[in-house]
């Protein structure tokens, strides 16, 4: 043949394990090449050959079709000689996996799987465990490298030989679908504590939870404490047990209508709750719907069953609570004995468990949409462990350990950085355990070996050693946004709206504008919310009389609702001694104080409760406002003095709650308008916790319409709040 052809195709990326092979097997016999089809250590090589407008036209099926659920990063295409093969084979013997191939997080139950396990005549008809290489767990079940299911928790489950012949074809849907299992040969589901012989363990969970019981449920990556969210009764219970007050649960609702009934949903959120992620959503809630889940807020964070066995479910269920199980702040339970210890202390009636085991912890991600855009508040199961590449860094690997809120770290390789699950608060010890863990867990599945490591530049950080570099956590947050968007290089203002964190004056900083230099390992601040003390220190974050003390001293003596003139007079003492009265520039603290002044709340019982409660009143305000707080910038410093002087004449006029509110949020804007009309910069990063605030970035999108020439960025990916700080750190 005169016109023959062959080429060598190298494809990068999270391209095992994922139907990759057997996928560019149909491609060549759709279009009549012969060669070969292998994984590699560094991902998957194919060999084609043909005349050559057959050739192309596999080369674009390729390129252009691959697996739904493949992440290439990488295609290298190579012109080579003839060597004349007689068909196209899928080549098995080489080892599978190491060097450069990712680990795929786990995946929501495809539309195939759960048509066969609804279909009575299927052989995995009501099948909790039925997956296939489109979907089921994979970082979960994961203890090693390479991806088979020797280094998994499914090594000790033999593959029956239906399934070891699905296993084998390459045209089946299951070919080398690591953790395939059928009812014959798969993990079983079992209520704990109970004969193990019990008929229907999910049809009497399914029971329980109409008949108001809380359920403890084994998901992928954890348990999840279960409820039936309409019985106002148990969902108190719960609040009770979790000592949760009144922050909002999650949700898992049965299919997009129902969530219609309780929420507005529109068609960017649909298919996010319907991606192979299948993340918690925060969804605006119709008038009054379901209060009781989310009092402090207008939203509710749902979710749709993402495994085969929430599936099952909800045939006969509509809205669950789907919460963690665990107590307050320790990481979620992932076995059979910690579930016995809730249930011994009454966390749970019930517990749904099953003999997979849950090789690494996973809560679910949560992700909102503003305006359009997607922002991932907590990347979790679904997100984790995939990588992403950044650009304008050394190629240094690198262990960033994050911020002790929110915990994260970051592991970088080369240009790569994986950005771990939330682990949480580490206050608790559990939680430290739970990164230690972690960061072993992902040096291994990773296979990469830090030769330094970034943490935050608070002089109490805790078993740092003189080799570690110190990187400012605001200084962090801009750099998480600016190495999303490819920006490390570029002069970049980076405005930081924020809760707490170490500035370099040894002051508490957090409402930011940082000039980061093209060298981005350096920064000037250039303006800031000017200090005010935190009167107590800590404690000013959960009694928030204290802020409002605070931020009223310069006028004298006022009245703030609900304070003694006593406790008050103790609390300018304080001040005034100046002892554990640390200085602070922090938006989160002013949020705090101004929704103690307004009289929406004097006690934090969670983190951001009143900024919370303080964005719920202000997006209830639907006037116009006359006259806007005055923004004052100072010298480089946004002055909320004669702000708080206007609030207060009108809070003593009786000007409602809503527009208080919304008035606060409009002087945010205005002030951070106010810079950057000052400093014309060329390109702004917004980062920090403030902005998972949607009506804040809502009011912001509004005024920035105007700037033409001035490119903006936000986090969305990489969580803005302190999740995302070890990202922030990793590029350093
Ligand atoms: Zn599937
Ligand atoms: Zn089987
Ligand atoms: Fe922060």
């Amino acid at each position: 043949m005169r016109d023959l052809k062959r080429v060598r195709i190298k494809v990068k990326g999270i391209v095992q394990g994922v139907g990759f092979r057997p996928t560019v097997y149909k491609h060549a016999i759709n279009n009549g090449v012969f060669g070969f089809v292998m994984n590699t250590p560094e991902g998957v090589t194919i060999e084609a050959e043909g005349p050559s407008h057959l050739v192309d036209a596999f080369i674009k099926d390729v390129v252009e079709s691959p697996p739904r659920i493949s992440r290439v990063t990488d295609v290298d295409i190579k012109s080579i000689d003839p060597e004349g093969d007689l068909d196209f084979k899928i080549i098995t013997s080489i080892a599978v996996g190491s060097k450069n191939v990712e680990i795929s997080p786990d995946i929501a139950i495809c539309k195939d799987c759960e048509r066969e396990i609804l279909d009575t005549k299927n052989r995995r008809y009501l099948y909790p465990f039925t997956n296939c290489t489109n979907c089921g767990p994979r970082f979960t079940i994961v203890k090693d490298r390479p991806y088979d299911r020797k280094n998994t928790s499914m090594s000790e489950f033999v593959m029956c030989s239906d399934c070891l012949s699905e296993y084998k074809d390459p045209l089946d849907r299951r070919f080398h679908a690591q953790p395939n299992a059928c009812p014959k040969c798969g993990p079983k589901v079992f209520l704990l504590g109970k004969n193990k012989a019990n008929k229907d363990p999910i049809n009497e969970t399914c029971k329980a939870l109409i008949d108001g019981k809380l359920v403890g449920i084994k998901s992928l990556g954890g348990f999840n404490i279960a409820c039936n969210a309409l019985d106002n009764e148990v969902v108190e219970r719960l609040r009770d047990k979790k000592k949760r007050g009144t922050k909002a649960f999650a949700l898992m609702v049965k299919d997009i209508d129902t969530i219609r009934k309780y929420c507005w949903i529109n068609e960017k959120e649909e298919k996010i709750l319907l991606s192979r992620v299948a993340p918690i959503v925060l969804l605006k809630k119709k008038e009054l719907s379901l209060d009781h889940i989310s009092k402090d807020n207008n939203y509710l964070g749902v979710m749709l069953p993402y495994t085969p066995l929430h599936k099952i479910l909800f045939r006969d269920l509509e809205v669950l609570v789907m919460t963690s199980a665990n107590r307050a702040d320790e990481p979620i339970a992932t076995r059979d004995n910690e579930m016995s210890e809730l249930m011994k202390e009454g966390f749970v009636d019930m517990v749904l468990s099953n003999d997979r085991d849950i090789i690494n912890r996973c809560d679910d991600s949560i992700v909102q949409v503003v305006d359009g855009a997607v922002f991932v508040i907590r990347r979790a199961r679904g997100l984790v462990p995939s990588g992403i590449r950044i650009k304008g860094t050394n190629d240094h690997n690198s262990m960033s350990m994050g911020a002790d809120l929110k915990n994260t770290f970051a592991l970088k390789k080369g240009h790569t950085v994986y950005l771990s699950q939330h682990i949480g608060d580490l206050e608790d010890q559990r939680n430290i355990d739970y990164q230690r863990e972690q960061i072993e867990e992902f040096i291994r599945i990773i296979e990469v070996e830090p030769s330094f490591k970034n943490i935050d530049a608070h002089p109490n950080y805790a078993n740092f050693n003189s080799s570690d570099k110190k990187v400012f956590h605001h200084h962090a947050h801009a750099l998480s946004v600016m190495a999303e968007n490819d920006l490390l290089g570029q002069e970049v203002l980076g405005i930081i709206c924020d809760g707490t964190g170490y500035g370099t004056d040894g002051n508490i900083w957090g409402f930011e504008f940082l000039k980061v230099l093209k060298d981005y390992s350096k920064f000037e601040r250039i303006f800031h919310l000017d200090y005010f003390a935190l009167p107590g220190g800590d404690k000013a974050s959960h009694e928030l009389d204290r802020l409002a003390v605070s931020l009223t001293e310069h006028l004298g003596g006022i009245d703030i609702p609900g304070l003694s003139k006593k406790r008050a007079d103790i609390i300018k003492a304080l001040i005034r001694s100046d002892i554990n009265c640390p200085m602070c520039s922090s938006l989160g603290r002013l949020f705090d104080g101004v929704a103690c002044l307004c009289g929406i709340s004097t006690i934090a019982s969670y983190e951001a409760q009143a900024a919370i409660m303080l964005q719920k009143y202000a997006e209830g305000f639907k006037g116009q406002v006359r006259e806007p707080y005055p923004s004052t910038i100072k010298a480089n410093k946004v002055d909320y003095r004669p702000m708080i002087e206007k609030l207060v004449l009108d809070i003593n006029s009786g000007v409602g709650k809503e527009e208080l509110a919304y008035k606060f949020h409009l002087w945010v804007v205005d002030s951070i308008i106010e810079v950057i009309n000052r400093t014309t910069p060329g390109k702004v990063a917004f980062s920090g916790g403030c902005f998972q605030n949607s009506l804040l970035v809502s009011m912001l999108n509004m005024r920035l319409k105007g700037y033409s020439n001035m490119d903006i960025y936000f986090n969305n990916d990489i969580p803005t709040n302190d999740a995302g700080i070890s990202f922030g750190q990793s590029v350093i």
